[in-house]
């Protein structure tokens, strides 16, 4: 399966055990998520970019390498000064914003970091680092020192965090107005750059409303929204995102937004239930309403769902249209 998502952060996992009492209760991920470098030659004039960030020491910040995170066992009130290394595998230079953060398990046990935007109140708090941004030109690495205060008054166990290398500097208008680059060109709902009159961005690079859909048909849609904004016209009514992906045989789709849904009902098929993937419809609820809906080879039962979804319709209504599938 291909993956098409690009990594945005790069993370190096901090862990740290006080007292050494209970078992680690987190579940970290074999290694920390990073972008690969590029595995051949770009082709003339493709600006590329590819980063990493690792503890220093890692043999080869993409494998197992002698140190896969920082890890410390230590007691409250230790000291611990210690270095993570940044990679820039591209060639263009590029600027990162560089920040610890806390870790969790989420619902599904999975490690999981808070958003960037909340403030740590744990292990991601007691890191300090010389400097929140650094710019590091192409092909190069910079060995950035961290210092770890652990709290005297820590509590016994683990605390489990991350530090990042987020690409999502703040960007400057003609006029020096600066812009939110964060998680993609910050935009109005009909694609209007924040902070830069005139200027319009749709796509993988453009964050409307908050929300970067990177898909291929959500690029066009957006487009279509841009030109009747520009003209100064009535947008198209907005539409649902929705994107599809063949993998070895099975098309994928997904209708909607799975983010903002907090429960799954199966609609088709067994999948979900340890029965064949193919062939499963599955909707995505918030609260009542239906705000997404993905299949897995069942593409004639999905393109269905597309109206109910933009309709915010209830879970009845998704049922009743599951039930004259037959
Ligand atoms: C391997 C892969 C598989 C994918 N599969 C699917 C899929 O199955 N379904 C789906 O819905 N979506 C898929 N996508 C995502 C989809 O391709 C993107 O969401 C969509 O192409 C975004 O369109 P865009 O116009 O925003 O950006 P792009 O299509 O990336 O276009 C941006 C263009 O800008 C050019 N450019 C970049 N920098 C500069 C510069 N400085 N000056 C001038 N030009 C520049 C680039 O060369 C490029 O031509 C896939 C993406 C990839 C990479």
């Amino acid at each position: 399966m291909s993956s098409w998502r690009r990594l945005l952060t790069a993370t190096a996992l901090l862990a740290v055990a006080l007292g050494a009492l209970a078992p680690s209760s987190w579940a970290g991920p074999d290694r920390p998520a990073q972008d690969p470098p590029p595995t051949s030659e770009s082709p003339q004039g493709e600006v590329v970019e590819s980063w990493a960030l690792a503890p220093t020491g890692s043999l080869d910040p993409n494998e197992a390498g002698n140190r896969t995170a920082l890890s410390y066992d230590v007691d409250p009130g230790a000291t611990i000064t210690d270095s993570v290394t940044l990679y820039n595998y591209g060639n263009t230079q590029l600027t990162f914003r560089i920040y610890a953060t806390d870790a969790f398990n989420n619902e599904d046990g999975q490690f999981d970091l808070i958003p960037g935007a909340e403030e740590p109140t744990d292990v991601g708090s007691w890191v300090t680092m010389p400097q929140a941004n650094i710019t590091v030109p192409p092909g190069r690495q910079v060995v950035l020192p961290i210092t770890l205060d652990v709290p005297a008054n820590a509590t016994a166990g683990d605390h489990v965090g991350a530090i990042l290398a987020a690409n999502d500097a703040e960007g400057t208008g003609p006029d020096g107005t600066a812009l939110d680059l964060t998680n993609g060109v910050a935009c109005g709902p009909t694609g209007r750059v924040l902070g830069l009159p005139g200027v319009w961005a749709v796509g993988d690079a453009a964050r409307w409303d908050g929300h970067r859909t990177e898909h291929w048909t959500s690029a066009g849609d957006q487009a279509a929204v841009v030109a009747h904004d520009v003209l100064g016209a009535e947008p198209p009514p907005p539409t649902v995102p929705y994107f599809w992906s063949d993998q070895f045989g099975l098309k994928i789709q997904l209708i909607g937004r799975p983010d903002r849904a907090d429960a799954v009902e199966p609609l088709l098929g067994t999948g979900l239930t340890g029965g064949p993937v193919r062939g499963t419809v599955v909707g995505y609820l918030a609260g009542d309403a239906l705000v997404a809906v993905a299949g897995f080879g069942a593409a004639r039962y999905v393109a269905r769902y597309r109206a109910l979804v933009a309709d915010g319709a209830d879970r009845a209504a998704a049922r009743e249209l599951a039930a004259t599938f037959g």
